[in-house]
This record gives structure tokens, C-alpha cells and sequence, in this order.
């Protein structure tokens, strides 16, 4: 037996590709936002499912996502360039971000898409700006709802001193609110939310909309209320996750509940996806190079590590890996699966049980289509890898990897100037 993504083996396409090489299985992806869409629905409201690009943000995902009718989260003018460019509706794509630059308010607003803004200070710049360009926004508020969901404590983001959002109850946001009913450009559109990532219970965001819910029967107006995303996903077997069509049932129905339980009316429902789109369906193929035995270890090296996957080392991130071409064989070793960066810390699974493998065998690494090239690195120069998308028994590169040219484009030997 092979292992395979889609219908291709993993050893072909690292044959191919070479490695290190991510692999997005395109039809996965497209399954995934296909239940999102379809399941978050309701006969009183709109709905709208974003991907949160910074998961994983390049040309072709974003073609993707466009084509398969979700809109995009952006919190930079990179990513809001690139959501432009491949022709996602400005209407569909909400612009977050604590601390936007006058450059990238300047973009979002003459490209007309919705701001998520952050603070009072972000409300009183906005105001500035949009009556500098004469033109309208449509402004939600990210609130911080106190909610803590269960998961990694540096991933968490909704503590009271969180430097996300503004508290329900402050002035801040009262404040901002009047800016906002004063301006002749902003129109508050609605409300946001992002209680965290990789949550496997539901009970944090029935909590989240809950208050959201309440605070809106403050306002006459109909307006967004926009939940955030952080739905976990599967890495290794202690991770349960709920399929992202129960996901978005349940959120449709909980939101449904609420509103009436409330008295409240909204005009549309948005949630955030990033990592449960993507994850699961990126692989990463690794060469084993050297391999070492120490008094308490087994070393295998791999041609890449932290600059391909920061994870591991920002968050103690855990993974499940495979060596691709031995799948059927037995798991003999007690492995500790390492990079080949210049930092004891570069380590991608710390203790795994693996096939005996031999120098140029491949190695999978499963669910690392997430904030895995998004927060790949140059570090020690390292090469950024190729990604690859499959579909089927088809595949095709959407990133290049990396040439030694590439990584030195941009510096330059000037002589000193006075200024
Ligand atoms: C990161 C982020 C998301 C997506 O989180 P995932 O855990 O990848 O689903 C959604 N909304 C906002 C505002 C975020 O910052």
C-alpha cells in the first residue's frame, strides 16, 4: 500500500516537486467550503462564510475560495492586494487588523470593502479618512465578549486586557459608536467576535453569541453579526473536532434561537473559518537525510523545519507524520522527528513511533495545511518550499519554490546618500 494525496502517491509527487513540498488536496477543500456554505443557513437572515486567509494566503487560494462562493477575512494590505486581485466582491471581504496603517485604510476604502475596526482610535482614523476621500464604509466593531474558549493558552484571545477588540461595556465603544453616528461616511454594519482557535467545544461561541445577541437589542437597526472562526481541527488523535457542516448547523440554529429568545433581528450572519478549511487538507513531504542515535534518542533530520513549520516550536504544536514509502511496515522506532535549522528548538515531532527509514525515504506530515506556509520563514535561508495542489489523480504547482536569486532580489549595495 501507498500512501496517497487525492489519488497521487506521496512518493511521485515529492519525486516530481521535490521536496520539502506542500500539498493542498484541492477537492478536500472544496468539500469543506461547500458544507460551510450550505449549512449555514436560515429563512430570517443572510449568511456569509469568510476564509480567514492569513490560515493560508496565496493567488490560488483565494481564485478558490472566490469560486466557491465564500468570501475572505483580511488583516493585512498584503492579503487584502491578493483578495482584490482575484476578483473577490469588496462587499465579501471585511477587513480586521488591531493596528491598520493609514496605507491600508486608505486601500480598504477606495476599494470599498467592510473594516472590522479594533479600537476608538481606529474609529477616530477611519472617521478622519473616509471624510478625507468622501467615501462611505461600512463599519462593524470587533467586541471583546470576555468569552475564553478551551484551547492553547497562547492562542487565546479574549481576556480583558486582550489587545484584540473593545469591551462590551467600555467607554471606548460607546465612544466609538457615537464617532460612527456622526460621521456623514462610516455606517455601523454590525458587531464581531473571535473568541479564540482551535476550539473543539461549541459552548464558547453559544456563549459569545449570546452576548453579542443581547448587546444588539441596543440598536433599532438590523445589523452583521460576524462570530469569528477558530473551529479545531484533527493533528493527531487526542483531536476531536466537529465536521464543519454540524459546525455551521449548529451556529445557525444556535444564532436563530438566541435572536428569538432575544427579540432581536439581524441582517446577516458571518463566520470565519481559516484553519478548518485548509488544515487537514495540506500535507507536507519532507527527504530524510541523517539519522542519529543518542544516548536517549533516534534523530531523523529532514530537509526542512521551523521555516517551513513554526508551529512546533511558537505554540508546542503537535503533529502526526508517517514515513510515506514504508506505510505498511511496522513502527518500530521511537523517533524524534527534527529540522535542519541552526536552533535545538527546531523540532516538528518530538517523540513519534515510526517505520525504520533509511537516508532519501519521505516523510509525511499530516494536517499542515494551516499557518504552516503562511508563517513560513526565511530563517538560516531557507528556501521557501513549492506548493503543490492535487486533485484527483491530477496535480499542479500554484507557489514555485524558492531559488537562491529569489532569496537576495531585494538587497542592494548603494552607496551612502546625505538626507
Ligand atoms: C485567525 C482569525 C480567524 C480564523 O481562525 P481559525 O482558527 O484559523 O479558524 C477568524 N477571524 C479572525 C478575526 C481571526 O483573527
Amino acid at each position: 500500500m501507498e500512501l496517497k494525496i487525492g489519488n497521487i502517491p506521496a512518493t511521485k509527487l515529492a519525486q516530481k516537486y521535490g521536496t520539502p513540498l506542500y500539498v493542498y488536496d484541492e477537492a478536500n477543500m472544496t468539500n469543506i467550503m461547500k458544507d460551510y456554505r450550505d449549512n449555514l443557513k436560515s429563512n430570517k437572515y443572510e449568511t456569509l462564510v469568510l476564509f480567514a486567509s492569513k490560515a493560508f494566503a496565496c493567488m490560488e487560494m483565494y481564485k478558490l475560495i472566490n469560486k466557491n462562493g465564500l468570501g475572505s477575512d483580511v488583516v493585512s494590505g498584503g492579503e487584502l492586494y491578493a483578495a482584490l486581485k482575484c476578483g473577490i466582491d469588496p462587499k465579501n471581504i471585511y477587513f480586521h487588523g488591531n493596528n491598520k496603517t493609514e496605507d491600508e485604510i486608505n486601500l480598504g476604502i477606495l476599494s470599498g470593502v467592510n473594516f472590522v475596526a479594533d479600537s476608538l482610535d481606529e474609529a477616530m482614523m477611519l472617521d478622519r479618512i473616509s471624510t478625507k476621500l468622501e467615501k462611505d464604509i461600512n463599519v462593524l466593531f470587533r467586541l471583546n465578549v470576555g468569552v475564553e474558549a478551551h484551547t492553547h493558552k497562547f492562542i487565546v484571545t479574549a481576556h480583558v486586557d486582550s489587545k484584540f477588540g473593545m469591551l462590551i461595556d467600555s467607554n471606548d465603544l460607546k465612544e466609538s459608536i457615537n464617532i460612527v453616528n456622526n460621521s456623514k461616511y462610516l455606517h455601523l454594519a454590525g458587531f464581531h467576535s473571535h473568541i479564540g482557535s482551535q476550539i473543539f467545544e461549541v459552548d464558547g461561541f453559544y456563549a459569545a453569541i449570546d452576548k453579542l445577541v443581547s448587546y444588539l437589542k441596543n440598536f433599532d437597526k438590523k445589523l452583521t453579526l460576524n462570530i469569528g472562526g477558530g473551529f479545531g481541527v484533527h493533528y493527531t488523535d487526542e483531536d476531536h473536532p466537529i465536521a464543519p457542516k454540524e459546525i455551521a448547523k449548529m451556529i445557525s440554529k444556535y444564532v436563530d434561537s438566541s435572536l428569538e429568545k432575544n427579540n432581536v433581528e439581524i441582517s446577516k450572519l458571518v463566520i470565519e473559518p481559516g484553519r478548518s478549511i485548509v488544515a487537514e487538507s495540506g500535507y507536507t513531504l519532507y527527504t530524510i537525510g541523517n539519522i542519529k542515535q543518542t544516548p536517549h534518542k533516534k534523530y531523523y533530520f529532514i530537509d526542512g523545519g521551523m521555516a517551513d513549520n513554526i508551529r512546533p516550536a511558537l505554540y508546542q504544536a503537535k503533529y502526526d507524520a508517517v514515513v510515506a514509502n514504508r506505510i505498511d511496515d511496522e513502527k518500530t522506532e521511537d523517533i524524534c522527528l527534527a529540522g535542519k535549522c541552526c536552533e535545538s528548538g527546531d523540532i516538528i515531532i518530538e517523540n513519534i513511533k515510526m517505520a525504520k527509514a533509511k537516508r532519501g525515504d519521505i516523510v509525511c506530515v499530516f494536517t499542515t495545511g494551516a499557518y504552516g506556509y503562511s508563517m513560513s520563514s526565511h530563517y538560516n535561508k531557507a528556501l521557501t518550499p513549492a506548493v503543490v495542489f492535487v486533485n484527483g489523480d491530477k496535480a499542479r504547482t500554484v507557489i514555485k519554490r524558492e531559488t537562491y536569486e529569489d532569496l537576495y532580489r531585494n538587497d542592494v549595495s548603494e552607496d551612502y546618500e546625505r538626507i
